[in-house]
């Protein structure tokens, strides 16, 4: 029988995706561009049903109509030169999904270019990295919603299961660029987790003196509690690997203090930017980031510019608890954050987002999943039209109780001279979307003084202009 699906695209994302594809019962038709690659996967798996083929016309023509395509592809120029191949290749009522790292305003155009010859398009958010891939990834699939229908039963079948209830890690996001939407502030919210919990391990060393074996027990310790998730694993993980280059040292201490990137945490910020959203938190983790680089720069400062003398005394055992707390309160932020801008996003594209569900899906497969998604779940469950997480019950209540830690961990940092930029955000955006008046009354003046700007009044309305340079 000819081949339900076909993956194109044989480097890791899309061989893993075949053959997970075919575990689950498929003949899976396989293509890469170079054809050495596709040929080394059909050799190393001959047992298995997946249909090899050599050419991009061979390819199409193998596959089971309506032809169901996904590419794994490097985003961007990759994406359009397969996607420009196919085109006089595919029939009306073909699915093509796009499996990369896209930036969703491309796949919105894509879907919309494609739309015109009937192609169904839909760009689809992957995460789990090559092992989810594999074994289960949590997919946030946008596009034409009948597309959708042609290969949910397989898309649910792949994804990862949530330890909950057994339900699939897919769900159909919205129409055109939401799915690739959805994805790139998964990566943001992942981007502002990996920064908090290395601020923690930051200030974690400091107290412990450097000792990483305590370091390493005290993420375990928390690993069972509230905040436990894969990043707070990998991390008790990490920090226990000696190294493997011949020294005693454990490896972090040998990794350069330089994070790179591939941009979807820079394409959260931007685009929070553009919907008018505050995303302190995922945009200072990307700051983070960029200034970690600076390496060599940071080197010749650290040798003129003074920190503190010394730091305040503090017990360390109940500081390790306000660490932990301060975390947490800073992750509640953080997602607060995240789906606050998925919901302006939602409006400005028009997408009808269930936040409930895009929770739901991120529970299990992806790189951000905690037992904390089940609490976001359930407060859009309890209301689908929540303004801010912040509002819901479970929420509130923690962030009330965690605040007083949170502003002492802040607090010792500074007086230590020791970076928080994530939790500084954190407390800051808790304390600005708490207050009933900001000082923007004044922004708002100067605004008029020097620019007729106008301002609204708060006993009255009407737009008014005051006359700042006439005497009193
Ligand atoms: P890469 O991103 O390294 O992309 C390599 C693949 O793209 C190869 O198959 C390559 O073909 C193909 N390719 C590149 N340029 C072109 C082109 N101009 N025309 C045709 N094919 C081209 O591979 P990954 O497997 O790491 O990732 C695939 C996609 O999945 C990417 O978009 C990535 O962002 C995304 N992704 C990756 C994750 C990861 O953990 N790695 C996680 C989630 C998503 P050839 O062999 O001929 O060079």
């Amino acid at each position: 029988s000819k081949p339900t699906i076909g993956v194109i695209g044989m480097a890791v994302m899309g061989k893993n995706l075949a053959l997970n594809i075919e575990s689950r019962g498929y003949t899976v038709a396989i293509f890469n561009r170079t054809g050495s690659k596709t040929e080394n996967v059909a050799k190393e798996h001959a047992d298995k049903n997946l249909v090899p083929s050599y050419t991009i016309e061979d390819f199409v023509n193998s596959l089971e109509k309506p032809r169901r395509i996904i590419m794994m592809v490097k985003a961007g120029a990759g994406t359009d030169a397969v996607i420009n191949e196919l085109i006089p290749l595919l029939d009306k009522g073909d699915v093509l999904i796009d499996g990369g790292n896209t930036f969703f305003e491309d796949t919105i155009e894509r879907n919309q270019r494609l739309d015109k010859s009937g192609i169904n398009f839909i760009g689809m958010g992957v995460s789990g990295g090559e092992l989810g891939a594999l074994q289960g990834p949590s997919l946030m699939p946008g596009g034409q919603k009948e597309a959708y229908d042609l290969v949910a039963p397989i898309l649910e079948q792949i994804s990862a299961k949530a330890d909950e209830d057994g339900k699939p890690c897919v769900t159909y996001i919205g129409a055109n660029g939401a799915g690739h939407y959805v994805k790139m502030v998964h990566n943001g919210i992942e981007y502002g987790d990996m920064e908090l919990i290395s601020e923690s391990y930051n200030l974690l060393s400091h107290l412990y003196n450097n000792d990483l074996n305590k370091v390493a027990d005290t993420f375990k310790d928390w690993n069972k509690g509230e905040l436990s998730s894969y990043l707070i694993d990998i991390t008790a993980n990490i920090l226990t690997r000696k190294d493997d280059q011949g020294s005693d040292d454990f490896i972090v201490n040998k990794i350069m203090d330089k994070a790179g990137n591939k941009g979807t945490g820079k394409w959260s910020s931007q685009s929070a930017l553009e919907l008018g959203v505050p995303q302190s938190l995922i945009t200072s983790a990307v700051y983070g980031r960029y200034i970690s680089a600076y390496k060599d720069e940071r080197v010749k400062a650290s040798k003129v510019l003074d920190g503190p003398k010394a730091a305040p005394d503090i017990n360390v055992d109940e500081f390790v608890e306000k660490i932990r707390k301060a975390l947490y309160f800073s992750k509640i932020m953080s997602y607060a954050q995240g789906f606050a801008q998925m919901k302006a996003a939602g409006e400005h594209y028009d997408w009808d987002l269930d936040f409930g569900k895009i929770a739901q899906i991120w529970r299990a497969g992806c790189i951000i999943r905690a037992q904390f998604l089940q609490k976001i779940t359930d407060a859009y469950d309890k209301d689908a039209n929540l303004d801010n997480l912040l509002l819901d019950d479970y929420f509130e209540n923690i962030v009330e109780n965690y605040q007083d830690a949170i502003r002492d961990v802040v607090s010792y940092a500074v007086k230590a001279g020791i970076p928080v930029s994530g939790f500084m955000s954190a407390v800051s955006y808790y304390d600005q979307y708490r207050s009933e008046v900001l000082p923007a009354n004044l922004i708002q003046a100067q605004r008029d003084f020097f620019g007729a700007h106008t301002y609204e009044r708060n006993d009255k309305p009407g737009i008014f202009h005051y006359s700042w340079y006439e005497e009193q």
